[in-house]
């Protein structure tokens, strides 16, 4: 089996499964005083360096969390939250729809959101982002974006500095969604300018169940929940041990090995290039990407009926968008970059990663050209 899914859950790297090993047979609290809880927190706080190290920042300013959706969720709900507390007038929430559900499902109600428009080519335009700043100026509320640094579908690298120096000159906060983006391309926060960003352990080698938020010293921030004060009261409840130590072990390998990954863009290419004879649309070529994805369709030829062929034909790929109770639905960022309800609802992405070999998207190419000849309504 070819697995080329890595953008949803990518393979767990031979370092972190090491270290998750380590941290399970020491089995103790964090938070006990004794040996074994001073060498738990120990473990935890190397994870801590090791994430901090690899977005540019201090590991002090990182709360661990359940995943890269609880990260959005308390930065989301955590700032606007706060902010409502502490002024007259309500903040107002900048989104494009190019944004994972994790953070879509986040949208305040109401008049508590706008949209700001996605290019065609995938990136959030901004020039609508700039009005959408004087909107809210003119309404008196404060702004925060929020905007993903690379899109899980597309691979599309978001221009998330100038975006955030965007909403610098307008007193605003920018959470960043990076979850996708992490070990496989540089993230670093003070490059980024950002307020907050959320990270997530299993899409760069780590195991799932562990993620992370980075919280700029000072940015507004209310916990969603308490209880036993952990992680300096943002979000209370017994870390997660063995997958901290994973998810440390993971971002340390994964973004000490960027050039490695750069390598999939000729993996990548090279199938590409086999596909586009056969008339695809090939999703954000020419934007920025991920080195390791490529989302493209052929009309007609639907998402989940190329899924399975794959399958069969021993090939681990996803529809372009969600699937939920086994029902695939139109893509949100492809229908958001102009695509159709046919184009959208007939794309599948390959996503590469760590282990890919360099065969793989030839024979993933080849297998996809022989499934797409056997379609309904080709002869
Ligand atoms: N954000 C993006 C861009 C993602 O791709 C995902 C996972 O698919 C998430 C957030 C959610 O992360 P998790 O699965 O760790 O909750």
């Amino acid at each position: 089996m070819i697995y080329a899914d890595h953008n949803a859950t990518s393979a767990l790297r031979p370092e972190a499964r090491a270290a998750m090993l380590e941290a399970m047979e020491l089995g103790a609290n964090p938070s006990s005083v004794h040996g074994p809880g001073r060498a738990a927190r120990k473990i935890m706080e190397r994870a801590r360096a090791q994430i901090g190290a690899a977005i540019g920042s201090a590991g002090k300013d990182l709360v661990f969390t359940s995943g890269g959706t609880e990260s959005n969720r308390l930065a989301i709900a955590g700032a606007l939250g706060q902010l409502s507390r502490s002024s007259d007038s309500a903040p107002i929430f900048l989104f494009a729809r190019i944004e994972h559900s994790a953070v879509l499902e986040q949208l305040p109600a109401a008049d508590g959101a706008l949209e700001v428009a996605t290019n065609p080519d995938g990136k959030i335009s901004l020039e609508h982002l700039r009005m959408r700043l004087e909107e809210a100026r003119a309404s008196g509320r404060k702004p925060v974006l929020t905007l993903m640094l690379a899109n899980n579908e597309t691979g599309v690298i978001q221009p998330v500095s100038e975006a955030a120096a965007l909403v610098r000159e307008f007193d605003g906060l920018v959470h960043c969604d990076a979850v996708q983006a992490l070990g496989k391309i540089q993230v670093n926060t003070k490059l980024l300018g950002v307020d907050y960003l959320a990270l997530s352990g299993h899409k760069c080698g780590g195991p799932s169940g562990i993620g992370a938020l980075w919280i700029r010293p000072g940015a507004p921030l209310m916990p969603l929940h308490k209880g036993g004060g952990q992680e300096r009261s943002l979000r209370s409840g017994t870390e997660n041990l063995s997958g901290i130590a994973g998810f440390g072990a993971a971002a340390e390998v994964s973004t000490g090995n960027l050039r490695e990954f750069a390598r999939l863009a000729g993996i990548r290419d090279e199938m590409e290039a086999k596909l586009k004879p056969h008339g695809v649309t090939i999703f954000g070529e020419s934007s920025d990407r991920l080195s390791n994805t490529s989302c493209f369709a052929l009309p007609g030829f639907k998402s989940e009926t190329q899924v399975m062929a794959m399958d069969l034909a021993g090939v681990a790929i996803s529809a372009g968008a969600a699937c939920s109770s086994g029902k695939v639905k139109a893509s949100g960022v492809l229908q958001a970059m102009g695509a159709g309800d046919e184009l959208a609802s007939s794309a599948i992405r390959v996503s590469f990663g760590w282990n890919t070999g360099a065969q793989d998207g030839a024979v993933i190419a080849e297998k996809w050209v022989a499934a797409a000849s056997r379609r309904p309504g080709v002869r």
